[in-house]
C-alpha cells in the first residue's frame, strides 16, 4: 500500500482505536512480547502484560538485546556488570506486572547493535529466538517498525522473520515506544492504523511499578558517566495514554 501519513495524524487515530476486549485478549494467548532493551515492555506494554496474567493467560518476555549501550563507558558499571543489572531489573519489572520472571528469555544481542535484515548474524538471531520460545506463540508482540531507534527496528525484523518461520503463522502485533519522538509531519507507509489499544487504567499501579524497577534507567544509580535516563515526561505519557497495539502487513 502506498498511501502515507503524517506520524502526528496517525498516533491521533491510533490513540482511539478500539480498546482490547477481554475475549480478545484471550484470543492473544499465549503470547510472546519482544522488548529491545529492559525497559520497553514496561513501558510499551506494561498494562497489555499485566492484563494477560491477570487473566491468567501464558506471557513470554523475550529480551533482545543485552542493555549495555544506556551507560558507555562506565567504571562503576562495565558491560558484564551492566548488563547483569540491567537483566535483573528486567525480571523485576516482569514480576511486577505479574508475569513469571522464570520463563524470561534473555537473547543478549549487544545493545546499539542488534543485527539487521539480510545478515548473517540476523538469520543466526532469529534461530537462537525460534530455539528459545519452547512453544509456539498465538500472538508476537514486538516494538513499532517505525521506532526511531534502530534496535527497535532491528526487532521489528526479528519478530517479522520468526513469524514467517513459524507453523501456524501466530498474528504480529507492533507497539510504539518512542513514536513521540517522531517528527510530526514524518510521512509513514502503510495507511491509516489498524489495530487497538489497551487502557493502561486498571493497571496503572503495576504498570508505574514496573517502570521504577528500572533504577539504572530511572534514578541517579550510576553516576560516573552521563548515561541514558528516561526522562518523568516520557513516563507520565506511558502512564496517562492508552498502550497501542498495531496490526498491519508487513
Ligand atoms: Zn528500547
Amino acid at each position: 500500500m502506498n498511501e502515507t501519513m503524517p506520524a502526528a495524524a496517525f498516533f491521533e487515530e491510533a490513540r482511539h482505536l478500539p480498546s482490547l476486549t477481554a475475549a480478545g485478549l484471550a484470543e492473544l494467548a499465549p503470547l510472546v512480547v519482544l522488548a529491545p532493551h529492559p525497559d520497553d515492555e514496561s513501558l510499551g506494554c506494561g498494562a497489555l502484560i499485566a492484563a494477560a496474567r491477570a487473566a491468567r493467560l501464558s506471557v513470554r518476555v523475550v529480551l533482545v538485546s543485552d542493555g549495555t549501550g544506556s551507560h558507555p563507558g562506565s567504571r562503576s558499571h562495565p558491560p558484564g556488570k551492566l548488563q547483569r543489572l540491567r537483566e535483573r531489573e528486567f525480571a523485576n519489572a516482569l514480576a511486577a506486572l505479574g508475569a513469571d520472571p522464570a520463563r524470561r528469555v534473555c537473547l543478549g544481542l549487544r545493545d546499539t547493535a542488534v543485527p539487521l535484515a539480510g545478515t548473517r548474524a540476523f538469520e543466526q538471531a532469529v534461530a537462537l529466538l525460534d530455539a528459545q520460545l519452547g512453544e509456539t506463540p498465538s500472538t508476537i508482540v514486538t516494538t513499532w517498525r517505525h521506532d526511531p531507534h534502530r534496535d527497535h527496528a532491528a526487532t521489528y525484523a526479528l519478530a517479522r522473520a520468526l513469524q514467517e518461520r513459524l507453523k501456524p503463522q501466530p498474528r504480529l502485533l507492533e507497539y510504539p515506544v518512542w513514536g513521540s519522538a517522531l517528527p510530526g509531519e514524518t510521512q509513514l507507509a502503510g495507511g491509516p492504523p489498524r489495530g487497538f489499544t489497551v487502557e493502561v487504567g486498571p493497571h496503572r499501579e503495576r504498570k508505574e511499578r514496573a517502570i521504577a524497577c528500572h533504577r539504572s534507567q530511572t534514578t541517579g544509580l550510576i553516576t560516573d558517566v552521563e548515561g541514558f535516563r528516561l526522562e518523568p515526561a516520557m513516563i507520565e505519557r506511558s502512564l496517562d495514554q492508552p498502550e497501542v497495539f498495531l496490526e498491519m502487513p508487513a
